[in-house]
């Protein structure tokens, strides 16, 4: 575990949350900022420091959450840190790429997931040249087994895409929405968030909730995150 932010309100929304940093990714996005720090060898949090955070934050906090890089790569840590938590009360979150399908499979089965934040990058429909110099992989079909999986079990699910205006255009957020609920139903939250360089965003809130209008056409619950809020 790479690193722990003891009190966040942003990372489930609604939620006040723990968050606990994993290094390493299994993909290796364009627009990622984190990957050579990810993938940078070094100091590793040990489990006993982060259950000391978890419990030493537990009075203001509902939830532990899981994130990336991908958490879903350092399962045993995942599962064991998740049980602790379990066992103070707390709510379970893993936000992931969802690319092995294997480890949410593994995860949906064990039952302590209480909610999955699944990035939808691309359209799956991709072809292996553009999802290659984009997301850094070839096969990106996985990612909706691995969402049928979440969608099979029940558990709450958030799909999101960060946009980015070098990267996506309407008609890959068309293709998502169209796909999602082909696949899962209209019901399924999906989220629209501005990518950000440099701090600055990169898509004009406008532009979002011009995206959120195109994906009407298919999905009941599609929102726009902003700094400011969701709507
Ligand atoms: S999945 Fe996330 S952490 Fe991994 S390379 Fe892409 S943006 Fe970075």
């Amino acid at each position: 575990m790479l690193s722990i932010v003891p009190i966040s309100m942003i990372d489930w929304p609604g939620m006040v949350s723990t968050v606990i940093f994993f290094g390493d990714c299994n993909m290796k996005c364009k627009h990622c900022h984190n990957f050579t720090e990810l993938n940078r060898p070094g100091t590793r949090l040990n489990k006993i420091e982060v259950k000391k955070e978890i419990k030493d934050s537990r009075m203001f906090t509902d939830a532990v959450v899981f994130g990336g890089g991908e958490p879903t790569l350092n399962l045993k840590d995942l599962l064991d840190v998740a049980r602790y938590a379990k066992i103070l009360g707390m709510k379970i979150g893993v936000h992931s790429n969802g690319l092995d399908t294997g480890a949410i499979h593994y995860l949906v089965n064990r039952g302590i997931v209480d909610k999955f934040f699944i990035d939808y990058k691309l359209p799956t429909t991709v072809d292996q040249f553009r999802s290659n110099s984009i997301l850094g992989v070839e096969d990106y079909k996985s990612l909706d087994l691995s969402i049928g999986y979440i969608v099979k079990d029940g558990i709450d699910l958030e799909i999101r895409t960060t946009v980015f205006d070098d990267v996506h255009t309407a008609e890959d957020i068309h293709e998502i929405a169209r796909t999602v609920s082909q696949k899962f139903g209209r019901s399924i939250t999906y989220v629209l968030q501005s990518g950000r360089i440099n701090e600055k965003p990169v898509i004009t809130n406008e532009e979002l909730e011009g995206l959120r209008r195109l994906c009407g056409e298919y999905l009941d619950n599609v929102i726009v995150r902003t700094q400011s809020g969701e709507r």
